[in-house]
């Protein structure tokens, strides 16, 4: 994991960024342009750029927040060791600790999961998805 000072982080990122990912704060819902992102692409940790989500596995969940049904392998920790996803469970960047959001399990097929990020966390890059 990335260690990095507050001051650090405050440097690198905004304000708004900062709050998100390092004091755990969620943005207003609806306030991100990424709820209509909708090219190929991949998303990516804002603070240190780890790949976090592919485009193919985001939805419209209707909530404001992008939303997926599933993450990049291994690069996204929660914050509990429960093997089954309790209703409210925090994740974050496996590479650097950042915030992302929650985790619920009323999201669609074939996973059952509903990846709930604050878009300012997330960078989107177009192209092959990762
Ligand atoms: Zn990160």
């Amino acid at each position: 994991m990335t260690q990095k000072t507050d001051k650090e982080w405050r440097d690198r990122l905004t304000p708004e960024q900062f709050h998100v990912l390092r004091e755990h704060g969620t943005e207003r819902a609806g306030t991100s342009p990424l709820n209509y992102e909708k090219r190929t692409g991949t998303f990516y940790c804002a603070a240190c750029k780890e790949a976090l989500f592919s485009s193919d596995t985001k939805f419209d969940s209707g909530t404001g927040w992008p939303s997926f049904f599933t993450t990049i392998p291994g690069h996204v920790g929660t914050k509990s060791d429960y093997k089954i996803l309790v209703r409210r469970t925090e994740y974050h960047c496996i590479r650097c600790g950042g915030h992302q959001g929650h985790v619920f399990d009323d999201g669609p097929p074939p996973t059952g999961q509903r990846w709930c990020n604050n878009g300012v966390a997330l960078k989107f890059v177009t192209g092959k998805v990762s």
